[in-house]
């Protein structure tokens, strides 16, 4: 067979080394582990393809970096009793998902299962939210002494820079500049990851979902605001400082009502919850609906305004959706937060209005995400543990 020749760029390889084998087969070994675990070794070797050899050393590193460990015996035909691996579960992250007027703490472990959920309020000081959030992590470390917590990871409503690690971009949120990273590190005495929210939904889609195989997905989350998370051949996209991905503030009329960017007409100004329940205010003003809850409530009574609301937000989701997939042909768009409360009245509204304005070709598949606070938290856990593993791979060669 003849080789293809590829255009390697010099200045962002690093040279081939048995170290980077080493480094590939390691993270093969424990992903095979999270797909089946508790597993033997005999059996890693089998689904890896890698010789029994390299497993026994790539498990027993794994073990000493605390990713893995061994747990009971089975019993196979003939008396042989392998121990079987599986992920260290004793590794637990606290977690926060912090939103316009909610935050939520949490813990999760290694498999994603939640040990502990509290929910705060979030108001206009983020000095006092802040403190609350701190407080309520060290109650649930306290109340789970005898695990292992190996950081914080938190989930935002904007978008983090990576050189100055401040939240740079958050128009719903509308905090002052504060350094919640440095405060919730000296809060806790742990370190502290934080990114976007539909980045660490798409985070937790990719580890814990239904992505397998899919290496070209938008996450769009619908609340507050409109945000989004992309995977671009198989890799997260994030952009100089951390900025990618803001469809939520391409404007669908340049003359359109006053975003909270402070631009006209975005996306985000006819497709987010907010957008629903402005929608309703014109056609009933006398008849106040304060959240998006309400809203959707009512729209489940049949409430003809209500419906109406929503129906004409689902026609600009549906529309805006040409802008992702005309920059970035997704073969998945992933939809999560309030508007999948009610989808199966909007996905058919969507679909059509996306049917309408997509370009040639093949159209990317809707899918919901039903449980969007759940991945946000889960999210968060990942911005942890990938932190660890690049460090667990440098420190330790
Ligand atoms: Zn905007």
């Amino acid at each position: 067979m003849i080789r293809g020749m590829r255009r390697v760029d010099l200045a962002y390889v690093r040279l081939a080394s048995s170290e980077i084998a080493r480094d590939i087969n390691r993270d093969v070994v424990l992903e095979v582990i999270r797909a089946n675990q508790p597993v033997s070794r005999a059996e890693l070797s089998r689904l890896s393809g890698l010789q029994p050899s390299t497993i026994s050393l790539i498990v027993n590193q794994l073990i000493e970096e605390r990713w893995v460990r061994e747990g009971a015996t089975t019993r196979l035909p003939r008396g042989r009793r392998p121990t079987m691996v599986g992920l260290n579960d004793d590794l637990v992250m606290l977690v926060a998902d912090i939103r316009p007027k909610l935050a939520t703490v949490a813990i999760v472990d290694l498999n994603g299962r939640f040990l502990s959920r509290a929910q705060l309020p979030v108001t206009s000081d983020p000095e006092k939210t802040i403190a609350r959030i701190v407080e309520s992590m060290l109650r649930m470390k306290a109340n789970h002494a005898q695990r292992s917590f190996e950081g914080v990871g938190i989930a935002l409503p904007g978008r983090v820079d990576s050189a100055t690690q401040r939240l740079r971009f958050a128009p719903n949120l509308g905090w002052p500049d504060f350094d919640i990273k440095g405060t919730i590190e000296k809060g806790t005495g742990m370190a502290v990851e934080m990114d976007n929210a539909a980045n660490a939904c798409l985070l937790a889609e990719t580890w814990f979902g239904r992505m397998d195989g899919v290496r070209n997905a938008v996450l769009v989350t619908i609340s507050e605001g409109v945000g989004t998370g992309i995977l671009s051949n198989g890799q997260i996209i994030y952009g100089d400082h951390n900025m990618a991905g803001e469809f939520g503030h391409v404007p669908l009329d340049m003359n359109g009502p006053v975003c909270g960017c402070g631009a006209r007409g975005c996306w985000e100004v006819y497709a987010s919850s907010r957008a629903a329940l402005r929608f309703y205010a014109e056609s009933k003003p006398k008849v106040p609906v304060r959240t998006i809850e309400d809203l959707l409530r009512l729209a489940g009574e049949e409430d003809a305004a209500a419906i109406a609301a929503l129906t004409r937000q689902a026609e600009y989701v549906g529309k805006g959706l040409r802008l992702i997939s005309a920059t970035l042909a997704p073969e998945v768009i992933l939809i999560a937060g309030d508007i999948v409360g009610a989808w199966a009245r909007l996905a058919p509204i969507i679909e059509k209005a996306f049917a309408e304005s997509a370009l040639a070709g093949v159209r990317p598949k809707l899918v919901p995400t039903h449980e969007a606070e759940v991945a946000r938290l889960r999210g968060a856990a990942i911005l942890v543990l990938q932190r660890r593993s690049s460090m667990a791979s440098t420190v330790d060669r």
